[in-house]
């Protein structure tokens, strides 16, 4: 099937499954795809591209310009490449060290972030560990210039009943946080589902879907 078949079988999914699907963003993960890919899957109307890595990202947008789109960081960010995060992405989805979060209040350039959270049981995966999610957020409503928007969680490689699970909790958790919220600091985005697990993504809330492989075929290496 073609980028733009694919892409219309994610929005039929997104239609039926979602409670709001008129809230739902589409995000195209393009990390080890080639710009004609891209190019193609924007064509398609994809507004909203992910990637992890910020050099690749850096080259592949040099090459082809993608006007009217909204980029999305959603790799680990190291400290050192904050400034080349904030000068080239709209959004973070994560954001989880005190110190990233100080390093971006104090830029000029605006930068939406998301939390990531630790949903998947798994001690050794990235993210805030769930019991620590609201000591986290207190600690942010010092940095007056962050703007948070939401949470973001990878679900366990798992059987359905534990990707469920992992779902149900990030929702959970984003609504527990709203009684902490600022007028920056907002609990709105759920950034979770990728190319296996969208489907549940989309059943338990998601509003921000990443996905890869299902809309472009397998990566590069
Ligand atoms: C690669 C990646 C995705 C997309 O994965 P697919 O399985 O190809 O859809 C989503 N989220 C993150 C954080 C990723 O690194």
């Amino acid at each position: 099937m073609s980028i733009a078949g694919r892409i219309a079988q994610i929005r039929e999914t997104i239609r039926t499954e979602s409670p709001h699907p008129e809230r739902v963003r589409l995000i195209a993960v393009s990390k080890k795809q080639n710009p004609e890919r891209m190019l193609e899957a924007a064509r398609a109307g994809i507004l909203d591209f992910g990637e992890n890595r910020i050099q690749e990202a850096l080259d592949k947008f040099s090459r082809e310009s993608f006007p009217g789109i909204t980029r999305h960081f959603i790799g680990y960010l190291q400290s050192n490449k904050v400034n080349k995060c904030l000068q080239n992405f709209n959004w973070l989805h994560s954001l989880q060290t005190e110190k990233l979060a100080g390093l971006i209040a104090d830029s000029e350039i605006p930068l939406l972030c998301l939390i990531e959270v630790n949903i998947s049981g798994e001690s050794s995966k990235s993210g805030i560990r769930p019991e620590a999610l609201r000591t986290f957020v207190k600690q942010l409503s010092a940095y007056r210039g962050l703007q948070v928007r939401g949470l973001m969680g990878i679900a366990p490689q798992s059987e359905e009943t534990a990707i469920r699970r992992s779902f149900k909790l990030l929702r959970e958790l984003a609504q527990d946080c709203r009684s902490l919220e600022t007028e920056n600091l907002r609990f709105e985005e759920l950034s979770m589902g990728m190319s296996g697990d969208y489907r549940i993504a989309l059943q338990e809330g998601a509003s921000m879907l990443r996905i890869g492989t299902a809309i472009f075929g397998p990566r590069e290496n």
